[in-house]
């Protein structure tokens, strides 16, 4: 769908889900079916719009401040010394900036972190909060940094599907198939990663 990636292209990435959609991607497929206006991306704010409008030669639009406004960035931080390692944060991380394994603590990439406040939810001790990471929203910065948020987010998404489809492997009791197979040995390779990083030296 190349009008969607022309339009993708311009979003910038954060996979915060604030624009009502899973995603840049999925609200990029919404506008390019003519279904979804252009000003819903608060991260992207009135420079998105403009880019947006110019794009599918249509009208600027005030930013819809129901999806939020467009405000400076922030990161997330967790406090380690509450952390209880239950790993609910790690599917909720849309471009999987948050390293951790089960029991272990857990502790956010920072510079691969979009701040978009999706893992807050899901934390039952509420050890994640948002501070702001100092700098100032810039579309130039937030451009440089699309290629390789899309490229995480893409591969999250394959992540959860694959494990998606092998739970209802499992429950059917069909044999794994090689791409599986491989799936699952790339998922022990990067669990034993994590857990590595999340070790306290010694
Ligand atoms: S940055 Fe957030 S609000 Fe903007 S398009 Fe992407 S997911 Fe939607
Ligand atoms: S660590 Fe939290 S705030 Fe940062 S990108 Fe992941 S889900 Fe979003
Ligand atoms: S959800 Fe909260 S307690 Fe659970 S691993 Fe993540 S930060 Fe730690």
């Amino acid at each position: 769908m190349i009008k969607a990636d022309a339009i993708d292209a311009l979003l910038p990435q954060t996979q915060c889900a604030q624009c009502g959609y899973a995603g840049c991607r999925p609200y990029a497929e919404a506008m390019a079916a003519d279904s979804a206006p252009i000003n819903q991306c608060p991260p992207g704010g009135d420079e998105v719009i403009a880019e947006l409008a110019a794009l599918l030669k249509t009208k600027i639009l005030p930013l819809n401040t129901a999806h939020g406004v467009a405000a400076a960035p922030t990161v997330a931080v967790i406090d380690e010394t509450a952390c209880i390692g239950c790993t609910l944060c790690l599917p909720a991380c849309p471009v999987d900036a948050i390293v951790g394994a089960r029991r272990l603590m857990h502790t956010v990439i920072a510079a691969e972190c979009t701040g978009c406040a999706l893992c807050l939810p899901p934390c039952p001790v509420d050890c994640i909060t948002l501070a702001p990471t100092g700098a100032a929203r810039d579309r130039t910065t937030q451009h440089a940094a699309s290629g390789g948020l899309r490229r995480r987010f893409i591969a999250h998404r394959q992540r959860l599907a694959a494990r998606g489809h092998e739970r209802s492997r499992k429950k059917s009791g069909a044999p794994l198939n090689a791409a599986a197979r491989k799936q699952a040995t790339l998922d022990r390779a990067l669990a034993r990663a994590r857990a590595r990083l999340t070790k306290t030296p010694e």
